[in-house]
């Protein structure tokens, strides 16, 4: 089959994926092999092309929001019949009897593994993944409008739920790209209102067609106070500015993995009143399980920019250039 793999990870304009033809995968006991259909590119694909993700095993394929067809179930495996379409995404193995998976907080357990990190993903033909991380997905719509929810999706509804914001809630989200913009279409279908505050005048543009409330500069306070914020852009700066346009007994979640230093906090301005700072680590399926079920009952408007998976190399280039105008995928193979 074809697949790309990580070589030398580098900037991407050193070229630190290559194409090549490798045996189809055979699944291990638990896992089934799916026949890849589309999958979308996530910036973290990003990080581990270039490095700033250190690689933990040699020559892997990255991808980790795949949408495809079981082909074949190894030992063990044989829940999802052949033919089911599921989804491989971020999260691909936990211990199951650690403290925090027995607690229901696998998106925490020291061993779990992730899919085009610790094992090949979706930047190929196939892949396999334990039958018990693949999520079933309806057969009937597009690939490439479900791809970007695995990722971007997924965890953006973690970090609404990490918010804890109260049903008509008042949520302020700063940042707006591929997390941000599906997780407000969920918050707004859930009756919430919402204010979006990005840099970006294109953005801001968007999250109002998209329903938002209003729509400000990054920097400035939104028009009433929020009862609870997520943090999307990776900027600490931010950190104080939102923690100060929450309401009294508000929270703070800081939704991504990377977050420039925060700079020094009033406890009086900041945090006093019960204000909550936290941050969000990956899902739990769990997570992904409610948000894919919510997803379906009020599909988002995903714009996607497809690449064959032979321009692989070419679609990470445009994702570091920020030339995307909406989720990168890569279609593999007709449904
Ligand atoms: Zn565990
Ligand atoms: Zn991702």
């Amino acid at each position: 089959m074809d697949a790309w793999v990580v070589t030398h990870p580098g900037p991407i304009l050193s070229r630190p994926l290559r194409q090549v033809r490798v045996p189809v995968p055979s699944p291990g006991p638990g896992e089934v092999l799916v026949r890849v259909e589309v999958c979308a590119v996530c910036r973290t694909d990003l990080h581990l092309a270039e490095g700033d993700l250190r690689p933990r095993r040699p020559r892997t394929t990255p991808g980790h929001e795949a949408v495809g067809r079981v082909v074949a179930a190894g030992p063990g495996a044989g829940r999802l019949s052949p033919g089911t379409r599921v989804g491989a995404a971020w999260l691909r193995s936990t211990c199951g009897h650690c403290r925090y998976c027995l607690r229901g907080s696998e998106n925490l357990c020291p061993r779990s593994t992730y899919t085009g990190w610790d094992a090949d993903g979706g930047y190929a033909e196939y892949l396999t993944v334990p039958e018990d991380f693949a999520y079933p997905l309806p057969p009937e719509t597009p690939a490439e409008k479900l791809a970007p929810l695995l990722c971007a999706g997924i965890i953006g509804y973690r970090a609404l739920l990490r918010s804890d914001l109260p049903p008509g809630g008042r949520l302020g989200i700063y940042g707006f790209g591929a997390s941000a913009h599906l997780t407000a279409q969920i918050a707004i279908a859930q009756g919430a209102t919402v204010h979006v505050l990005t840099r970006s005048a294109r953005a801001r543009e968007l999250a109002m067609t998209l329903g938002a409330a209003s729509a400000g500069d990054a920097a400035d306070a939104p028009p009433e106070p929020l009862d609870s914020a997520i943090l999307f852009a990776p900027v600490g700066e931010l950190v104080p500015v939102a923690l100060a346009a929450l309401e009294r007994g508000g929270t703070l979640a800081v939704a991504g993995i990377h977050l420039s230093d925060i700079p020094p906090l009033t406890y009086q301005r900041h945090l006093f009143q019960e204000r909550t700072l936290r941050s969000v680590t990956a899902n739990t399926r769990a997570d992904g399980r409610a948000y894919l079920e919510l997803a379906m009952v009020h599909p988002p408007r995903v714009t996607t920019v497809p690449y064959p998976l032979a321009e692989a190399d070419r679609a990470l280039a445009d994702l570091a250039a920020d030339q995307v105008e909406g989720a990168a995928v890569l279609t593999v193979s007709a449904p």
